[in-house]
């Protein structure tokens, strides 16, 4: 049956890429929507937001702009699976590794994954109306120890307030948030990452050095992600010039202005919050907010 299926489903090349275009690659998959890909609650899927597409061959994933070489490269513990982001955006392309590590003598190539979240939107590959699978990766051993947040509390008083305490996957940078509860009635922000938008006394960083910084079209929101591992952190809002304001519309300005105060958290980060049970809200930013155009070599 299984075999009957996979002769019958039509392939198609995707073109996909990081957000600032420095790594753009074709990758060979099932034509959307049988592309059967799946969510994994694991330490580091989950912190990425990743939505991983395997097991494919080295050669169902080719660059035509960068090269895996150059990718910055994340492992851990036994360090059989690699995980590539783009060393400049932070975006999360591709894994490779074993399941079932090569026998002594036995030369195999290791298994690739790409992530879904980096094909470039239009065409017909859409995230959200894909009946994606659930792997629960966070039951497998050896169990993760989050990394212990040992800074200050934020200074911030907030009425039946509660500390979360989070980091990145390898613990360069640790973060503390108060904020109400975040249970059913918190509205975060889903795309690859959760957002909730406290104020900057509600959040302290531990490592902050350690954070790459990515800016684009109003360069306001700076996204900030761990250069060691890759895991996306928080919205660094930024300090304007009048000149840089100058040259925004009057609405992304006021966006901007309005937005000073705040230290926007990627929830993926914080520990013991289950994603899913939120009462998460979509926006479809891509069409709404953005005049990104998705880069072409
Ligand atoms: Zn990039
Ligand atoms: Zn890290």
């Amino acid at each position: 049956m299984a075999a009957e299926q996979t002769s019958e489903t039509r392939l198609k090349v995707y073109r996909g890429s990081c957000h600032c275009g420095a790594y753009i690659f074709d990758t060979k998959l099932p034509e959307a929507p049988s592309v059967d890909a799946s969510e994994c609650n694991c330490s580091i899927c989950s912190r990425m937001g990743a939505i991983w597409k395997y097991p494919l061959r080295s050669e169902d994933i080719k660059f035509v702009k960068g090269d895996l070489a150059t990718l910055t490269g994340y492992s851990f513990g036994n360090k059989v699976i690699t995980f590539k982001f783009c060393p400049k955006c932070g975006i999360s392309l591709v894994a490779f590794g074993y399941s079932q590590l090569p026998k002594e003598g036995e030369n195999r190539e290791p298994d690739f994954a790409v992530n879904l979240r980096a094909i470039q939107q239009g065409q017909g590959l859409d995230i959200w109306k894909m009946d994606l699978g659930f792997t629960d990766g966070a039951s497998l051993p050896p169990a993760y120890e989050p990394p212990a947040y040992t800074g200050p509390e934020p200074k911030a008083e907030v009425e039946g307030g509660k500390l979360y305490t989070g980091s990145c996957h390898c613990g360069a940078v640790r973060v503390a948030v108060k904020t109400k509860p975040l249970d059913k009635t918190l509205t975060a922000l889903q795309q690859g990452c959760l957002w909730i938008y406290p104020n900057k006394e509600q959040v302290e960083i531990q490592g902050e050095e350690n954070l790459g910084t990515y800016t684009f079209g109003s360069h306001a929101w700076g996204k900030t992600f761990c250069k060691t591992c890759g895991i996306p952190v928080h919205n660094q809002i930024q300090a304007l010039t009048d000149q840089q304001l100058g040259k925004l519309s009057e609405d992304v300005r006021n966006f901007t202005l309005g937005a000073a105060h705040l230290k926007p958290i990627n929830i993926r980060i914080l520990n013991g919050i289950n994603t899913k049970e939120l009462n998460d809200s979509r926006v479809d930013g891509y069409s709404k907010l953005s005049t990104f155009v998705e880069p072409q070599p």
